[in-house]
């Protein structure tokens, strides 16, 4: 540090990285550019906590930019150095950028993200970053439907961002807050807080909220029937959205105008409008949107008495409707999957008092059970009783996100009988069924509490070993395989013996699914081509 050398280059890291900082609003793709260069340079040179925070910046912008998949892992390195160097500041954000990647998708990862970061900004005082947490917490009530319960947190959020000079955050504090109460039709309430939050705007930056704002005054203002203001404050928001190129904010207010077109009977312009937003909307994503342009159209048509059109976009709007609720359902069973939400919960309430859950409590023991019945149903496999593909499909990916974050082993063996074939022609396929029966049941004898069997298919299946290393899924995968070897199998029919190969992987840095269970596969194939009824793991570079 004390090579004159080495201090320019950290006087240049410094320098590019608050660059990239106050790029980060106005023009998110300079931000991402920049702090990926400077967490390159940084890590370099050893410079641990400007890589840190070059990766809070990256993962920020490219959460923003292309979501949360290619986000996470930036984040979850920048998360691994903010820990080595314990900067709690530094911890609290990278956290909080966590949370942001996990909302919708993954609810307990979200609460317990953020619980950490309330939990460092408590330590150090960090007001805005409470401001930042509840608002998080309000929006995931809001995502579970239950709006009294945002309502509470983004108004505590409110006033704790009011209390703090940063204008940015009381102006979208005041906006979540307002889209609470726009969705309760505490109109005249939500009307003044929208104020509120446009006297806060930083401006030209913060022009996507200006149009936000626009569009909720136009909201509020079609719902009274002041059909011009309406009109006038969707077409500003539009106006600010196409300038800017939002085509998320242009597909809204194109909604919003077809729907004010509609209730004043002008068909023609409805039509226009509505056409208009199916443009924009194809070039991204939003099945919520596609489908309320279909469901407007569908009844423009009807009206019209022109039932071809109309028949063709109540599909449209059926088939996404079928799409949001799949989606919906399995993130709201990923979410329950999780035992940690109940730990979650339990820390939340000993943070602070004002914080009450008894609802999401109540909420969540009623989905658990009909957790627990859908999984007895639609996620067991019926011959041998395990779990099925679809239940592996599912857990798999939140086990593995799980071990990343916390940072513990996860192994995972793939059991595939051998000559099955061979066993059912000889024998019969009624035997074939009791031999996997008999082998599934000699192999859940010698599995762990935590440790999951399921079936994959056929005669394959697959074991999950979370908290497990290498040597430890060899044994475990071991001692299954000599338990069915040595199993009296001539008790089932005379003549037989069975015995299973497995392939072991064990988890590696920023392994997915299909890395994992591709290696384990791959070792399977190794074991059988050893010659079978062995175990086999490949070495880290094969
Ligand atoms: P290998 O040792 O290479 O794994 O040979 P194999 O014969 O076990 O492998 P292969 O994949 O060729 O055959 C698997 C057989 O398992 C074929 C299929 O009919 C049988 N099988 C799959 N599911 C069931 C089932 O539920 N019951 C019965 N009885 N047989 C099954
Ligand atoms: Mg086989
Ligand atoms: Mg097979």
């Amino acid at each position: 540090m004390t090579d004159p050398d080495e201090q320019d280059i950290d006087a240049d890291i410094a320098q590019r990285l608050a660059e990239a900082k106050a790029m980060f609003a106005p023009k998110c793709e300079e931000c991402l550019t920049l702090a990926t260069q400077v967490a390159t340079l940084a890590a370099r040179h050893g410079n641990v906590r400007a890589e840190a925070e070059a990766r809070l910046w990256w993962g920020r912008s490219l959460l923003v930019m292309m979501g949360a998949a290619p986000a996470l892992p930036v984040l979850r390195r920048a998360l691994r150095l903010a820990l080595e160097l314990d900067d709690k500041r530094l911890l609290a954000d990278v956290h909080l950028s966590l949370a942001q990647c996990h909302v919708g998708s993954n609810t307990p990862a979200a609460l317990q993200n953020w619980l950490k970061s309330l939990e460092l900004a408590l330590q150090i005082d960090a007001v805005d970053l409470y401001a930042e947490v509840y608002l998080g917490i309000g929006n995931l009530y809001l995502l579970h439907d239950d709006l009294n319960s945002a309502l509470h947190y983004h108004a505590i959020a409110t006033e704790f961002a009011s209390a703090q000079r940063d204008r940015d955050l009381r102006a979208k504090s005041n906006i979540h807050l307002a889209s609470i109460l726009v969705k309760l039709e505490r109109h005249a309430l939500a009307e003044h807080v929208l104020h509120t939050a446009e006297a806060e705007l930083i401006l030209p930056l913060r022009r996507d909220w200006q149009a936000e704002i626009y569009n909720y005054l136009g909201a509020i203002h079609m719902r009274q029937r002041h059909v011009e203001q309406a009109r006038d404050f969707l077409e500003r928001a539009y106006a600010i959205n196409l300038d800017a190129g939002f085509l998320w904010g242009q597909t809204v207010n194109l909604l919003g105008l077809g729907q004010l077109a509609r209730a004043q009977g002008d068909d023609v312009q409805a039509e226009q409008y509505l056409l208009r937003a199916t443009e924009v909307v194809a070039k991204f994503e939003s099945p919520n949107l596609v489908q309320q342009i279909h469901l407007e159209l569908s009844q423009l048509y009807e009206a019209r008495g022109d039932f071809v059109r109309a028949l063709m976009h109540h599909v449209g709007y059926h088939d996404h409707y079928m799409l949001i609720m799949k989606n919906d359902l399995s993130a709201r069973l990923n979410s329950l999957a999780s035992r940690r939400l109940a730990a979650a919960e339990i820390r939340l309430k000993l943070l602070s008092s004002e914080i009450e859950l008894s609802q999401l409590r109540q909420q969540t023991s009623e989905r658990a059970s009909r957790m627990k019945q859908l999984e007895a149903a639609a996620y067991r496999d019926a011959l041998t009783g395990v779990l099925n593909r679809r239940a592996l499909d599912e857990r798999l990916p939140l086990e593995i996100q799980e071990a990343h974050e916390q940072g513990y082993p996860l192994s995972v063996a793939v059991l595939d009988f051998d000559h099955f074939k061979h066993v059912n022609d000889r024998f019969s396929h009624l035997i074939g069924d009791k031999v996997l029966q008999a082998g599934v049941a000699r192999a859940q004898e010698t599995l762990r509490d935590g440790d999951l069997l399921y079936r994959y298919g056929g005669e394959e299946f697959v074991l999950v070993l979370p908290h497990t290393n290498a040597i430890g899924a060899l044994h475990v995968a071991e001692r299954v395989r000599s338990r069915v070897a040595e199993h009296d199998w001539d008790s089932i029919v005379a003549g037989l013996s069975v015995t299973i190969s497995v392939g072991v992987a064990m988890l590696s840095d920023d392994d997915q699914v299909e890395d994992i269970v591709g290696r384990a596969d791959a070792a399977l194939y190794q074991a059988k081509q050893g010659g079978r009824n062995r175990v086999f793991m490949q070495s880290e570079e094969a």
